[in-house]
């Protein structure tokens, strides 16, 4: 069951672990300019995270260029924070996937775990179904599946189309959607 993985503070150290091998990654690259990239994080205080999780959970990688007059920030793809949404990347997911699949009485006590009001999933639905599949990411992503999903059940109809335990799934969902939290810029929900 996927609601028990936002539980599980197991489940967020694998998040925090891929981000960690991400921001490395963006890092080693260096700047366009040549530079060095420097560490320049971003302190966040997100919300809807069921269980207790130590400060170095608070924090999004991001890098800033060494060279003075460039500066360039570079932020890499996330596993844990969809774009600049307060509420974690995995919880904005799984309400979404579960309000379609689960009884009611089941969607109402992971509302309640993770603080998450009627109005605010209201408002994931709208950008699940409205925003996100205008996003020039979605346009270019979707090509990546055979066949293209069609984006009328998103994000349900995606989490079907990667193999594993409910875990690996949805790890690499939110791996498919981490360059939204770099690159595409959206309103904060
Ligand atoms: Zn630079």
């Amino acid at each position: 069951m996927y609601a028990t993985l936002l539980a599980d503070a197991r489940f967020h150290d694998l998040l925090l672990a891929v981000d960690r091998d991400l921001a490395e990654a963006c890092r080693a690259e260096g700047c366009a300019c040549g530079g060095r990239r420097h560490v320049a994080r971003y302190a966040r205080k997100p919300r809807g995270r069921p269980c207790r999780l130590g400060p170095e959970h608070d924090q999004r990688f991001s890098f800033c260029c060494a060279v003075d007059g460039c500066r360039s920030r570079a932020t890499p793809p996330s596993l844990r924070f969809l774009g600049r949404r307060v509420y974690v990347a995995s919880v904005v997911v799984l309400i979404a996937i579960l309000r379609d699949g689960v009884s009611d009485a089941r969607l109402e006590r992971l509302r309640q775990i993770v603080s998450v009001d009627r109005r605010t999933i209201a408002r994931w639905r709208r950008w699940w179904r409205d925003t996100f599949p205008a996003t020039p990411f979605w346009r270019v992503a979707r090509a990546a599946f055979l066949p293209p999903p069609d984006g009328a059940q998103l994000p349900a109809e995606l989490i079907d189309r990667f193999a594993g335990d409910p875990q690996d799934r949805l790890v690499a969902l939110l791996r498919f959607l981490g360059p939204i939290a770099g690159g595409v810029r959206m309103r904060a929900f």
